[in-house]
């Protein structure tokens, strides 16, 4: 449920109200506009009376949401959310460039592709240390070598890292990740998402290989309910029955969740086709689409990648899809 109050009410009368409201058990979100102050109420709002809520002179009006998701509903905070991940930006026109290896490989592969990425705009270091693997006889990631690794690398580029997460036993070893990523296959890992929100870093939700967009909103939710806003989704391209790529980037996933949250919403054009020399074309579209941000798989040698090599761009490629999206954003940010 959302009360919108009115233009001309007092903190005295606002404090009053929410004071009120939690003595009901109701959990309230304040959200402040230039215009026009929203009070979100979480929680069971069945017991509260709209009429009777309405009634009183400092509200506006009472509307029930009705879709599932409250704290990720933009209904509830009508301003773009902005994550900010060691400083790096994502939403409410801040766009993210994620770029970095699909997995930490050695010391030289990290620190050779972060100095490059950086040099050609990006604003975040992505690298797997945990590897989510169809197969257990591939290489499964260097786990917590990795994350030193790309903590090195942070340091040495002043990068902000972003890293998946597939255990929340292995929070511990996250403490200077700026982002923790969680993959296509735990999207709906409910038990992690919770402990997610816990914490108060940016988590980065992909979503499912074959799940609704309603359903990447409800994992939000999840880390949401538990405290945690800094939520940045992620699109990665979905399962159908096309086989010349990967998978099929949803572009509509883009307006759709624009408008249904305020949650800042990147792409990632890699794991969406699976296909290193499509990945400037889907990465373009999805900014003209009105992507927060992009996520890139890039490698210093992509045929010797030890994951997803046939996807990855080599650091010139990036440089000229980084040059071309910059482009289309000086064109077409909707
Ligand atoms: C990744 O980002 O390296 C990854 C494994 O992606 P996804 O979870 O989207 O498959
Ligand atoms: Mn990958």
């Amino acid at each position: 449920m959302i009360i919108t109050l009115r233009e001309k009410s007092s903190q005295q009368q606002v404090d009053h109200l929410t004071a009120w409201l939690k003595g009901q058990g109701i959990g309230v979100h304040l959200s402040k506009g230039e215009f026009q102050t929203i009070i979100g109420l979480i929680g069971d709002t069945t017991r509260l009376d709209t009429k009777c809520l309405e009634g009183l002179e400092i509200v506006e009006r009472v509307i029930r949401i009705t879709e599932p998701f409250k704290s990720a509903n933009r209904k509830f905070h009508p301003l773009d959310t902005v994550v900010d991940a060691g400083g790096a930006k994502t939403g409410g026109g801040h766009f993210a460039l994620i770029a970095g290896p699909c997995s930490v490989e050695s010391p030289g592969q990290i620190f050779e592709v972060a100095r490059r990425v950086k040099a050609g705009g990006a604003t975040m270091l992505r690298g797997g240390a945990f590897k989510p693997r169809t197969s257990p006889y591939d290489f499964q990631g260097l786990r917590k070598e990795g994350i030193d690794l790309l903590v090195q690398a942070k340091r040495e580029t002043g990068l902000p890292v972003v890293t998946e997460i597939m255990s929340a036993n292995h929070l511990d070893l996250f403490g200077e990740v700026d982002v923790i990523q969680v993959g296509a296959r735990n999207m709906q890992n409910f038990d992690l998402l919770r402990e997610l929100g816990r914490s108060r870093k940016p988590i980065l939700i992909k979503r499912g290989l074959a799940n609704t967009i309603k359903e990447l909103l409800m994992s939000a939710e999840y880390v949401m309910a538990g405290g945690n806003a800094n939520v940045i989704l992620c699109e990665r391209g979905i399962r159908t029955f096309e086989s010349y790529t990967r998978n099929t980037l949803d572009i509509s996933a883009i307006p759709v969740i624009r408008e249904l949250s305020h949650l800042p919403v990147v792409v990632d054009p890699s794991h969406a086709c699976g296909v290193a020399k499509y990945v400037k074309a889907l990465s373009m579209g999805a900014a003209a689409a009105g992507a927060d941000g992009l996520m890139i798989e890039v490698h210093g040698n992509p045929a010797d990648a030890l994951c997803d090599g046939p996807q990855s761009l080599t650091p010139d490629q990036f440089d000229d899809l980084a040059g071309q999206v910059r482009r289309i954003r000086e064109v077409a940010a909707p």
